[in-house]
């Protein structure tokens, strides 16, 4: 059967309707080189990828019979060549965002696909993203996109053995900023114990509007609040190792579900050999992403200007200071920032870690000029 005629509008969003292959739309749980696993209601196709995805082209380009395809959200900054390196675009030419376009498909993608047989299938195409939350790949460097399209983090730091990095949580809630991901702070063992200093910095992060759950995978405590959390959605858990991620997942997922899926046994080599998070079903309806211990979270793709934005209680203020190219720093004439820490609108701990993010970024950032000629 000739590709087109495979039309999407006559599939059936369920893949229920009689016609000969409709596509039907899943979500990628897992993947592995050259193999995906994707959900359909309640069943997992082991699937390949047809041909290869398109890359980015600016809209008004037109292939001779190509459907129109509806535009990717917008909204993140571009990591690409510095577009003063390139032909100054014509007029109104869209210039297409590279970074909204997925050209690689990640666990938690939403995908049109063909099913093959009861358990097998092919991907036609990868949806549009509504979020993703990536970071930098440590050393490598590079994008690891960590989860697409996720409704929420879980951020999971124990009260104590190891005591949470507050540091790492507020790069943590800049990524999930910046991503526009609700976030929330998971806090537990807290059958060893809530230090007084510990609780009292909890109380900030609720007062800036995270929620704060206080669990305990040992003694069940809070887990019921925390189940309620994740019915319906699609979360990541994500945290330093040690904290207890994996004894909440056992705790929240029924043994079923733990188990190593179609990749695994189709390469024979046990669930170590998907590649990056993934999703496994929750018993109340919804999906739970883990992510192998993340020792480093360095931000991917955020500009030092967007930085202010990411620590909430700098945003009323993100656009105040005094001079254009403000640097923030403590010399500064008129940087609202300063001023709000001043004035005690954000503590110095959170101002410390938004100058550290700061630091990172400008590091990151080289300007065009110092781009090595075409
Ligand atoms: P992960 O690295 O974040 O996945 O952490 P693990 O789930 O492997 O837990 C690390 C250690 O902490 C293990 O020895 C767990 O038994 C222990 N642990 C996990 N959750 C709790 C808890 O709520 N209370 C206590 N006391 N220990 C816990
Ligand atoms: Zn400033």
């Amino acid at each position: 059967m000739a590709e087109s005629n495979l039309s999407r509008e006559a599939a059936s969003p369920r893949g229920e309707s009689a016609a000969p292959a409709p596509q039907v739309e899943g979500l990628v749980v897992a993947l592995a080189p050259g193999l995906f696993e994707v959900a359909v209601g309640g069943t997992i196709y082991l699937c390949t990828l047809r041909g290869r995805l398109r890359k980015p082209r600016p809209s008004h380009v037109t292939i001779p019979g190509s459907r129109a395809r509806p535009p990717f959200p917008s909204g993140r900054p571009t990591r690409g060549p510095s577009p003063h390196r390139m032909a100054p675009p014509l007029p109104a030419t869209p210039v297409p965002d590279a970074t909204d376009r997925p050209v690689r498909i990640s666990p938690g993608d939403r995908v049109l696909m063909t099913p093959l047989s009861h358990a097998e299938g092919v991907i036609e195409e990868v949806l549009p993203r509504k979020a993703v939350l990536s970071r930098a790949r440590p050393e490598v460097g590079g994008e690891h996109i960590m989860l697409a399209n996720p409704d929420q983090a879980i951020l999971v730091f124990a009260t104590l053995e190891p005591g949470p990095n507050f540091r790492l949580l507020d790069r943590y809630l800049a990524l999930c900023e910046h991503a526009t991901v609700p976030a929330l702070l998971c806090l537990n063992k807290m059958d060893l114990g809530l230090p007084r200093e510990i609780d009292e910095a909890a109380k900030l992060y609720a007062s800036l509007g995270y929620p704060v759950l206080r669990t305990s995978a040992t003694t069940g405590l809070g887990l019921e609040a925390l189940r309620e959390r994740l019915i319906g959605r699609l979360s990541l858990l994500t945290g330093p190792s040690g904290v207890g991620k994996s004894s909440l997942m056992n705790a929240l997922l029924p043994e079923a579900d733990q188990r190593i899926g179609d990749i695994s046994q189709a390469t024979g080599k046990g669930r170590h050999t998907t590649t990056g998070a993934r999703l496994l079903p929750l018993p109340d309806g919804g999906w739970l992403a883990d992510t192998a211990g993340i020792r480093e979270l360095a931000l991917w793709n955020v500009p030092a200007a967007d930085l202010p934005r990411c620590f909430i209680e700098l945003r009323p203020v993100a656009d105040a200071c005094l001079y254009e190219g403000c640097t923030h720093a403590a010399a500064e004439e008129g940087c609202a920032l300063r001023e709000a820490l001043g004035a005690g609108r954000i503590t110095p701990s959170r101002f410390a870690s938004f100058e550290r993010l700061l630091e990172a970024a400008r590091s990151e950032e080289v300007p065009h000029w110092a781009l090595p000629a075409h």
